[in-house]
């Protein structure tokens, strides 16, 4: 928990303001905001600025704000066995308690800051969790070829290499044989 002063002007600063303090007074809203940085894992995740729309419920309870609230965000990636890029979407649901009073609240407990609060961090972690730490461009990728990298997919069907024995290449013609003769 740390007791941080909010930007009332960042996307993701949310005012309570019209709430009040009174224990059930309740207020739902609609909005679109942008992606915040760096929001995925390493081979997937919400590409920055894209437009994360957001259902929430902003309740007043006791010791603080209570938001409860969806998201759908785009994602963008790479296919873990075939390094094709990936686009999809995700949808992810949260809850957090944000306490008026650092009295009240535990180390790990979101407080407000006066009548704000910031909701990036609890996006950034509900979808975190969501995000598989290694996407498939399909469930049934076959992923990339281990004799020549093409991408199995992309492939003839049965797509597979003859492994020829190196002495039966040569008389195959595959291997040229060395001209040592016409050269000495
Ligand atoms: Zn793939
Ligand atoms: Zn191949």
């Amino acid at each position: 928990m740390t007791l941080q002063t909010l930007d009332p002007r960042a996307p993701w600063v949310i005012s309570t303001h019209d709430l009040g303090r009174r224990p059930g007074s309740m207020r739902q809203m609609s909005l679109t905001l942008p992606a915040p940085a760096n929001l995925g894992v390493e081979m997937i995740g919400v590409p920055v600025g894209a437009d994360v729309e957001l259902d929430i419920r902003l309740e007043a309870v006791m010791e603080g704000v209570l938001v409860t609230g969806t998201a759908q965000a785009p994602l963008r990636g790479e296919c873990a066995r075939c390094l094709e890029e990936i686009t999809s979407e995700t949808e992810v649901g949260f809850q957090e308690l944000f306490f008026y009073s650092a009295e009240d609240a535990a180390e790990d407990d979101s407080l407000l800051d006066g009548e704000l609060l910031d909701l990036e961090p609890v996006f950034r972690d509900a979808v975190v969790l969501t995000l598989p730490l290694s996407p498939v461009c399909s469930e049934d990728c076959e992923g990339l070829c281990s004799e020549c990298g093409v991408r199995l997919a992309d492939a003839e069907p049965g797509h597979k290499h003859e492994v020829i024995d190196a002495r039966w290449a040569k008389l195959q013609g595959l291997v040229p044989e060395d001209n040592n003769d016409q050269e000495s």
